[in-house]
């Protein structure tokens, strides 16, 4: 075993960006790190891990093996998988969003027709039913999150973001969120559907590609063939796609968002089947709506889908209306930013004071009896709310009072409910607070510019981007979004502006909303920049005194396994004797394979020397993959006898040979977009190379299908 720089040829390091805080042995956090949860449901999660995905083809041995064999259909049969993947993620969701809102419509319907009902003969008992009913539906869903899936809490988008949550992508979460998420809508919490939403795509598309669920034995051999986390990955972002479209129904929204806040690496041809994926949802969602119209579907009719067709809002606007606009946008960026904040504290403060279970549950319900204006917002479904908050005036007028004062009480609501446990989404409140302060703005306008057309609803709608803007921060996606649910075009550029604003002036204060969330959580996400200090910093200098633990090519069991026991990393470098005796990176080895092969056994020898060819049929590349979101194997799954523990094993069929690799002087910003754009988990750092082989340019690189370059023969013919 070779443990330090000094062991290592040419004094190799390893490079790695993300942070980690990994958990100490007894499951806890480490010193000086932000414990990972607001929830004791997180706490479970964080004992679990997270850990990177790999993005990278590892092209060893039996991956060779296994491309040489393959017969002339399978890549046919690989691409039409993919695409009928793409179909059932997108008529999965689609049929979860259209269940879930069916049941919340329902629950709600039923809720406020037995209150009508009993408040005719007494107010009092009517608060009660009232109150009795919500409770029911909030602790049914924090009864199934703390204790059948703890991965359904929150929105669920900072977990699936690149990064792989223990139990965040299971049946049981999936099971968790859809019916957590009926309980928490239904019981009037102050959060949306929309974040369970995209959770449970993103559970269907991670099921789907394992070939269905191991430990529920609903698995099924035949389409298990996504074997790497870059397939596997693409699914998940197809099914967020869905999950955005289905809760909005805006396809094209749905693609942007998983575009901008979900994959941390993004393709060009994936936009293909995330668009397909979400057109899908699209026609699923309305022939399902269509019919539910004619009554079938009990109190959910054409409600229930986060949508408000504003479309007879106002017609034009005049420059004068620009600066109140952009007064929008920049309270939109102060609260939004101010909303981040105080989740932030209370979540801590939660952390520290209330982490027992039972004291978990914050809920509201209005104790406004009286039937006034204040009452036709609070004593609604969200979706109503919103709806008479973007209507013209001449629908519904609010006094400012009331609006002011659901403001201050929402927005207070909507903090507090942020981070129980429960599945929420953060679009919904976003939007009733936006709409509110909005109309309050539209209000003014009205009243000043006595001589223009404005409509009350139309800043409304500006308010509820700008608050999500400056809350979330993002732009193209939530614009489109925006344009999507209210069903008007002419408002777009108006959005965009308002939206520009509310972003620069929340990211003058602090992070947007999912970083802030990832950061409680201690899931480690790379921001798309690398930070201004890394610029001076070398790769090396992120590496610094740091002891690499390699193997050497046959490594003797014992020496493995104190290697693994030892230490947390995840790859280690392999290393070998050159012909004239000096040492050789030979390649990069995973811990989950050096797992596998340790169970099973079957390459273990007496020699310590270089296997001879011949056993590497044992193995094809399925038994080296990962069952998604699950643990995985850890090193005390592995039993073996003093025997096998003197064996030894030959590491070279199953390392990665060409790891990517950096000069230890290349700077650390360089790195990270390399890093970062290539979706890496690791790099080796390496000195100065002392000699070039070759140079590979663009020209090397436009290879015809039989292999001829094309520009040679071009030159050639024209010469
Ligand atoms: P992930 O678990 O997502 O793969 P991580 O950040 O948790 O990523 P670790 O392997 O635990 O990765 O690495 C933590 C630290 O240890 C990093 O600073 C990394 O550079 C260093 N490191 C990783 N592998 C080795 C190794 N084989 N030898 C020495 N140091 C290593
Ligand atoms: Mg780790």
């Amino acid at each position: 075993m070779l443990t330090g720089d000094q062991d290592l040829p040419d004094g190799i390091g390893m490079a790695r960006l993300a942070w980690t805080r990994l958990p100490t042995a007894d499951g806890a956090p480490p010193e000086g790190s932000v414990p990972a949860s607001p929830t004791a449901a997180w706490d479970e999660l964080f004992a679990g891990g997270v850990e990177s995905l790999d993005y990278e083809v590892i092209e060893n041995y039996a991956y060779r093996e296994e491309q040489a064999q393959r017969g002339k259909f399978w890549v046919p049969y690989y691409i039409v998988l993919k695409w009928v993947f793409s179909l059932l993620i997108g008529v999965g969701t689609g049929l979860a969003a259209i269940f879930i809102n069916l049941a919340v419509e329902n629950f709600s319907g039923w809720k406020y027709a037995a209150t009508f009902a009993i408040i005719q003969h007494s107010y009092f008992v009517g608060f009660v039913v009232y109150i009795i009913f919500n409770l029911v539906l909030v602790f049914s869903s924090v009864y199934i999150v703390t204790h059948f899936a703890p991965a359904a809490a929150g929105s669920g988008i900072p977990e699936i973001k690149g990064v792989d949550t223990h139990g965040i992508l299971l049946f049981r979460t999936l099971v968790g969120k859809i019916f957590g998420s009926i309980g928490s809508v239904g019981g009037g919490l102050a959060l949306g559907k929309e974040g369970p939403l995209v959770h449970t795509g993103a559970c269907i598309a991670s099921l789907l590609g394992q070939g269905g669920s191991a430990k529920y034995h609903l698995s099924s051999r035949w389409v298990r063939i996504f074997e790497s986390d870059r397939d596997r990955r693409d699914l998940v972002t197809c099914g967020c796609a869905a999950g955005v479209a289905a809760a909005f129904r805006a396809p094209v929204g749905g693609v942007l968002f998983a575009l901008e806040e979900v994959t941390s690496w993004w393709r060009s041809h994936l936009m293909w089947r995330v668009f397909f994926t979400s057109a899908v949802v699209a026609v699923v969602v309305r022939s399902a709506m269509n019919w539910c119209k004619s009554g079938k579907c009990g109190h959910f009719g054409s409600g229930g889908f986060i949508i408000w067709d504003i479309s007879g809002g106002q017609e034009d606007y005049s420059y004068q209306e620009l600066l109140p606009m952009a007064i929008i946008g920049v309270i939109g960026g102060l609260l939004g930013a101010l909303f981040n904040q105080l989740t932030l504290y209370i979540t801590k403060w939660r952390r520290t004071y209330l982490h027992k279970k039972g004291k978990r549950v914050k809920f509201y319900c209005s104790k406004d009896n009286e039937y006034n204006d204040l009452a036709t917002i609070f004593f609604n479904t969200q979706d109503d709310a919103i709806r008479n908050l973007f209507s013209a005036k001449t629908f519904h007028e609010y006094s400012a009072q009331s609006l002011i004062t659901f403001l201050v009480m929402f927005y207070s609501l909507a903090v507090v409910t942020f981070g129980t446990a429960v599945p929420a989404g953060q679009f919904v409140p976003g939007i009733m607070i936006g709409s509110t302060y909005g109309r309050l703005v539209g209000m003014f306008v009205v009243k000043f510019y006595k001589k223009l057309n404005v409509e009350e609803g139309t800043y409304a709608l500006l308010g509820a981007a700008s608050f999500l803007g400056g809350s979330m921060r993002m732009t193209v996606s939530l614009c489109v979004i925006m344009v999507e649910i209210t069903n008007n075009l002419k408002l777009l550029p108006l959005i965009m502006l308002v939206l520009l604003i509310s972003k620069a002036v929340g990211d003058f204060f602090n992070e947007g909303l999912y970083e802030v969330q990832a950061q409680l959580r201690g899931i480690p996400l790379l921001d798309s920049r690398p930070k201004q200090v890394m610029r001076n910093m070398s790769a090396k200098d992120a590496c610094k005194n740091q002891k690499v633990v390699s193997l050497p090519r046959v490594s003797r069991i014992v020496d493995i396994i104190s290697v693994l026991r030892t230490n947390k990393h995840n790859g280690f470098p392999v290393v070998d004797r050159g012909q004239n005796g000096e040492s050789l990176v030979i390649g990069l080895i995973l811990r989950s394979h050096l797992l596998v092969l340790l169970q099973s056994k079957v390459d273990f020898q007496n020699s310590p020397f270089p296997c001879g060819p011949g056993i590497l049929n044992r193995h094809n590349t399925s038994d080296f993959v990962k069952p998604a979101s699950s643990k995985g194997k850890s090193i005390d799954d592995i039993h073996l006898t003093e025997d096998e523990l003197g064996l030894y094993l030959d590491l070279a069929p199953f390392l990665n040979p060409s790891p990517y690799v950096v000069p230890e002087d290349m700077s650390l910003a360089k790195v990270y977009n390399l890093f970062r754009q290539l979706g890496l988990r690791h790099i080796f750092v390496v000195p100065r190379p002392s000699r070039v082989v070759g140079l590979i340019t663009r020209q090397d690189l436009l290879l015809e299908d039989n292999g001829n370059n094309v520009t040679t023969e071009l030159q050639s013919t024209s010469v």
